[in-house]
């Protein structure tokens, strides 16, 4: 089948499984590049199929030679219509661990569900028999509860006040000022209920009453707190209530880990393009602004390159960066103050006029198809796919 992208706003529908693997190989090269550090040896990765936490399974596998199993919620082909992005990724990045003699297995499922954790405690029984180290990089829009049965949706929404502020349609450049109004009380609640620590803490108490954490098992949740311009909508918004909350739960967590010298830590990392980011308001706009002045200043970063730093330098290596609260900090790039202050200076001026001029709107464009496959030089579009791709150890 011939496949390009069908997009609707932030949404793709179709993702390419050539330009997937691209994506995958690309990160891969990448860790190879930067040569072996001494890291996690057995790692589960939840939310490991795209953005964040493949990235961060690549890094633990190729960079430290780790047996991975990841947990995604990822869609096969089916007749004419594409798996998801995450499936490709998924089935690229196994074939690559396995070519390599590393174990790669993946449970594809629904996280937050009792089913899922318990197939993965199973399999770590079966096969590696504990991890010494947990991510959890989960991005959703709702979760059922494992207990209760009930569904929550997350919103992305400003407390307390209306927002208004400036806006792109990413394809097409333009520039507008648009409004969001503040959250009920309700989706605060439901937010935190989705995007907070509570799956979290369930993942890390099942995997230790099932006896599969190593001593001195790490875990780690990624957060993230941008610049004022996004506050409103990020920091201070529903969002941010959910990462006061994840922050809350790795307080919790480092101390129940502890009594076998395990640790729980936050990462508060860089904005990136993503499924998940580019899905919020304004967020895009400052994107295309920030990638023009960090790649102007030669020090701009995608997801591969930050988990490669958080692992080899941060969690693993001799180069720790944390802030007041504990976090650990790889978004001192973007956050420094000469980055700011230019983009804060390029964010009062940019309009649909001078928007191709002031900010890097075509690369964040290209790696949002990126996310998809789509967009690479090494792929010739124009040929016919074979979309049907399995997944190693999923049959
Ligand atoms: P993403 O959308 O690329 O990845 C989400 C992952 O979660 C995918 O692997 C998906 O399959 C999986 N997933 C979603 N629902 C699931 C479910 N019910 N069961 C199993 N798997 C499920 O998102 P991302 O941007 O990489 O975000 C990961 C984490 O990083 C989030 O906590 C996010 O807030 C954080 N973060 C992101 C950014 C950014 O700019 N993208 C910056 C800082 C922190």
């Amino acid at each position: 089948m011939i496949v390009t992208p069908k997009y609707r706003g932030f949404i793709c529908t179709t993702s390419h499984p050539e330009g997937c693997a691209v994506n995958v190989n690309h990160q891969i090269n990448y860790i190879k590049s930067k040569g072996k550090f001494n890291g996690p040896k057995k790692v589960l990765v939840i939310g490991a199929s795209t953005g964040y936490g493949l990235a961060s399974r690549i890094a633990a596998a190729f960079g430290s030679g780790a047996a991975t199993i990841g947990v995604a919620f990822e869609k096969p082909a089916t007749g004419s219509r594409t798996a998801s992005a995450g499936w490709y990724n998924t089935a690229a990045f196994e074939k690559a661990a396995l070519k390599e003699g590393l174990y790669a297995k993946t449970i594809n499922g629904d996280a937050f569900s009792n089913e899922i954790k318990q197939q993965v405690i199973d399999l770590i029984k079966k096969d590696l028999e504990k991890v010494d180290l947990v991510v959890y990089s989960l991005a959703s829009p709702r979760r059922t509860h494992p207990v209760t049965g009930e569904t929550f949706n997350s919103v992305i929404k400003p407390i307390g006040e209306t927002y208004t502020n400036k806006t792109v349609d990413f394809h097409t450049g333009v520039v507008s000022e648009a409004s969001f109004e503040p959250a009920t009380e309700e989706e605060i609640q439901n937010t935190v209920k989705v995007m907070g620590g509570e799956d979290w803490e369930m993942w890390i108490h099942a995997l230790d009453e099932a006896g599969v954490l190593e001593k001195n098992t790490i875990t780690i949740a990624y957060s993230y707190i941008g610049p004022e311009i996004t506050h409103p909508i990020y920091k201070n918004g529903t969002i941010g209530k959910a990462k006061e909350d994840l922050e809350q739960t790795s307080k919790r967590l480092n101390v129940f880990l502890s009594k076998n010298g395990g640790k729980a830590y936050i990462s508060v990392n860089k904005a990136l393009v993503t499924q998940s980011s580019s899905a919020i308001p304004v967020v895009p706009l400052y994107m295309s602004l920030l990638f023009k002045v960090m790649k102007e200043k030669n020090v701009h970063e995608g997801c591969i390159e930050q988990m490669y730093r958080l692992f080899a330098d941060r969690l693993y290596g001799n180069k720790p960066l944390y802030d007041s609260e504990g976090r650990i900090r790889i978004d001192e790039l973007e956050m420094s103050d000469d980055v700011q202050s230019k983009v804060n200076e390029l964010w009062k001026k940019v309009d649909t006029d001078n928007i191709n001029e002031l900010s890097d709107l075509e690369g964040f464009r290209n790696e949002f198809f990126n996310l998809f496959g789509f967009a690479f030089d090494e792929i010739d579009y124009d040929k016919d796919v074979d979309i049907d791709v399995k997944i190693p150890s999923i049959e």
